[in-house]
C-alpha cells in the first residue's frame, strides 16, 4: 500500500515531468495570441481555457496555483497581488451570497482585514460580528443565519486558537461557509480542509514565500468558491499576482518544510528558555496539540514583559532581531505592540485587536538559534537595568 507522497516530497517535484526545465519558465507577456479565428473564438466564446490575458490566467501563476491547492488539499487554487488582495477578492464574492449577508469573524484579526469588514464592507450593508475563538467550537447556535464564518486560527498577535473540526462541524449545519486564514501554521503546521474548513486564504508575503522579497496572497478551497472568485472578484477588482512574484513564490515553496522545520526549533528553544525568565510574564506560542489539527509550531510568537522592562530598550539593545512589520522570512523581526495599536488609528485598538502594550511580538528568523538568544537574553538584561 503506498499512500500520498509526503509533502516535502511534492514541493521538489521538478515542473516537468520528463525532458525539460525543472523550474517553471517565466511567462513575462501581457497577453497570449492566437493562430486563427477559430482558436481566438473557441477561447473568447469559453469553449477552450487558452491563456488569453494574464489579469485573468498565466502559466507561471497557474504553476504556483497547482501547488497551493495540492499541498492544502483543496480542488483549486487562485493567487493574488497581496494577502489582502486574497482576503478582500474571497468576502467580497461571498458577501454576494444575497443582499444584506452576515459575516461572523473571530476576534483578534489582523487588523487590516478587520478594517476591510468595518470599512469596506459594513458601509455596503454586509453585517459582520465578531466572537471569541471559543465560540465558533462550542457555541452550536452561532452560525444560524450567517454566511460567512471569518476565521484566523491562531489569531493575530495574541495567537489564540480555534478547534477547527468543532467550528467547521457547526458552520456546515448552518450552511455557512468557513473561510480560515492560514499564514501562520502553512500547510506544513495545519490542514484545514482537511478539518472541514471551505477555504483557506494566505499572505504569502510571509512564510509560503520565506525570503521577504515578494508580496502575494492565495485562496485554495472548492472549485465552486474558488471559481466564483476567478469569475468576478479576481479579474474585476484586478488585484493578480505578477509572473515573476509566482515563479518566486514557486522557489520559495521548494525549501518551505525545511524552512518551517527550523523556525520550529527555534521556537522551541525560544519557548523553553523564555519561560524561565523573570523579564517575561507570558509566553504565546501554540504548538502541536494546542488544538486539534495543529501539528506544529511557526517561529511567529509573541511574549509579554513585566513591568519595569524597558520596551524601547530593549529593540534598541537588539543586533540580529530587526524592527520591521511583516514576518515569516529568513530574517528575524520584532514588533512592540505598543507601536501598531497607535498606527491603527482605531478606537479602542487595545480590546479590538486584544493586545496589551506590554506584547511584543516576535519573528524568529533562519539565524543560528542559540545566536538569536544569546542577543534577545543580552536585550533583556539591559531593558531590565
Ligand atoms: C500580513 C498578513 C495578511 C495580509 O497579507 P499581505 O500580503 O500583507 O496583504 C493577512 N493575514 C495575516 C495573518 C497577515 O499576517
Amino acid at each position: 500500500m503506498t499512500g500520498p507522497l509526503s509533502i516535502a516530497t511534492r514541493l521538489t517535484k521538478p515542473w516537468s515531468d520528463g525532458a525539460g526545465p525543472i523550474t517553471p519558465p517565466i511567462q513575462q507577456t501581457s497577453l497570449f495570441a492566437f493562430d486563427d479565428y477559430a482558436a481566438f473564438e473557441a477561447r473568447m466564446m469559453g469553449a477552450s481555457d487558452e491563456p488569453l490575458y494574464t489579469r485573468v490566467q498565466n502559466p507561471t501563476v497557474a504553476a504556483f496555483e497547482s501547488m497551493m491547492a495540492d499541498l492544502e488539499g483543496g480542488a483549486a487554487a487562485v493567487a493574488f497581488a497581496s494577502g489582502m488582495g486574497a482576503i478582500s477578492a474571497t468576502l467580497l464574492a461571498l458577501a454576494l451570497a444575497r443582499p444584506g449577508a452576515r459575516v461572523a469573524c473571530v476576534e483578534h484579526v489582523y487588523p487590516d482585514a478587520y478594517r476591510l469588514l468595518e470599512r469596506v464592507l459594513r458601509p455596503m450593508g454586509v453585517e459582520v460580528s465578531y466572537h471569541s475563538p471559543e465560540a465558533f467550537a462550542e457555541d452550536a447556535e452561532l452560525l444560524r443565519g450567517v454566511d460567512v464564518a471569518y476565521l484566523e486560527s491562531p489569531t493575530s498577535m495574541v495567537l489564540d486558537v480555534i478547534d477547527l473540526p468543532r467550528a467547521a462541524a457547526h458552520a456546515r449545519r448552518h450552511g455557512t461557509m468557513t473561510v480560515l486564514d492560514n499564514s501562520w501554521a502553512t500547510p506544513v503546521h495545519q490542514r484545514p480542509i482537511e478539518s472541514g474548513i471551505d477555504v483557506v486564504v494566505h499572505s504569502a508575503s510571509k512564510y509560503i514565500s520565506g525570503h521577504s522579497d515578494t508580496v502575494a496572497g492565495v485562496v485554495v478551497g472548492t472549485a465552486e468558491v474558488v471559481g466564483k472568485i476567478r469569475d468576478l472578484t479576481l479579474p474585476l477588482l484586478g488585484a493578480k499576482l505578477a509572473p515573476f512574484e509566482a515563479w518566486l513564490l514557486v522557489r520559495g515553496l521548494r525549501t518551505l518544510v525545511p524552512r518551517m522545520r527550523m523556525h520550529e526549533a527555534t521556537a522551541n528553544l525560544f519557548v523553553d528558555r523564555l519561560a524561565r525568565r523573570p523579564e517575561v510574564t507570558r509566553v504565546r506560542s501554540p504548538g502541536p496539540n494546542a488544538t486539534p489539527g495543529l501539528t506544529g509550531r511557526s517561529g511567529l510568537l509573541s511574549i509579554e514583559l513585566a513591568e519595569g522592562i524597558d520596551i524601547p530598550r530593549l529593540a534598541d539593545g537588539l543586533k540580529h532581531f530587526r524592527l520591521g512589520v511583516s514576518w515569516g522570512g529568513f530574517e528575524s523581526l520584532i514588533v512592540p505592540a505598543a507601536i501598531t495599536l497607535k498606527q491603527s488609528g482605531e478606537k479602542n485598538a487595545p480590546q479590538r485587536f486584544g493586545v496589551s502594550p506590554r506584547l511584543v511580538r516576535l519573528s524568529l528568523g533562519l539565524e543560528d538559534a542559540e545566536d538569536l538568544w544569546a542577543d534577545l537574553a543580552a536585550a533583556l538584561e539591559v531593558a531590565a537595568a
